[in-house]
């Protein structure tokens, strides 16, 4: 990848970066209001608690994608941006433009990911035995 790619493309990332920053901010104060909220009603206690797991949805996906791009810059101080972090192989330019924050390449990425579903499952799976007992 050129300098001149290299250069926007951190220009985007950084941009992005501070976007997930208000949106966190944003998030975490909409969490603080909803939490304020005082009320003894069924119906309303449980339109909050379901705002409040969106919103700690909506949290965590930020945090990820937070991350996700702390990682892609540290790799194009490492001049390694564009390297797949599980195999080494060059990351699909096409998939970089899409997503510049990508640091795995396609193949890695729907296996960890299929990793991390199996692994999740088997979690929920002991939760569910140990609920039983
Ligand atoms: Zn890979």
């Amino acid at each position: 990848m050129d300098a001149k790619k290299i250069k926007d493309t951190r220009r985007r990332l950084s941009s992005e970066y501070e976007n997930l920053i208000k949106s966190i901010n944003r998030s975490r104060l909409a969490a603080e209001e909803i939490k304020l909220e005082n009320t003894e009603d069924e119906g309303d206690l449980a339109a909050i608690s379901h705002e409040r797991e969106l919103l700690y949805n909506l949290h965590e996906s930020d945090f990820a994608r937070l991350r996700f791009i702390q990682e892609a810059m540290k790799a194009m101080d490492r001049g390694q941006y564009g390297e797949c972090v599980r195999c080494g192989e060059d990351i699909n330019e096409k998939r970089l433009d899409a997503v510049p924050w990508a640091t795995m390449c396609i193949r890695c990425q729907g296996e960890t990911e299929a990793e991390h579903a199996s692994s999740r499952m088997m979690l929920a799976g002991q939760e569910a035995e140990e609920t039983d007992l």
